[in-house]
């Protein structure tokens, strides 16, 4: 169940949870690496479980994709687009790939 966070709350909550990458307006595009949806900050999905936690979620219907599967137009760091310790743990360099694909099925130059 999403809930109706007001614009302000809106980009605390945005801020506080997406740890991917800075988040400095509502206004920032960025695009679902699952269903090529690009949306902004106010239409990110914020669902609220527990006191005070919120997830964000792609406003695609039937898309969960989180944070982490997001991609930020004009952000040409793989490793700012992949959660660092995603692949450092792995110690291997699938994610990255799949991100870099990602990112060209976007058209950006890797
Ligand atoms: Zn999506």
């Amino acid at each position: 169940m999403s809930v109706h966070v007001r614009l302000d709350n809106r980009l605390l909550i945005l801020r506080a949870e997406d740890q991917f990458r800075r988040c400095n307006s509502l206004d920032d595009d960025r695009i679902c690496i699952l269903c090529q949806r690009k949306f902004n900050g106010r239409q990110v999905e914020i669902r609220r479980f527990g006191r005070g936690k919120h997830e964000l979620h792609c406003p695609t219907e039937g898309c969960s994709s989180g944070p982490h599967q997001w991609v930020y137009p004009g952000t040409l760091l793989v490793s700012d687009i992949v959660a660092p310790d995603w692949w450092r743990a792995a110690g291997k360099q699938q994610e990255r790939r799949a991100a870099a694909s990602a990112l060209r099925l976007q058209g950006h130059r890797v």
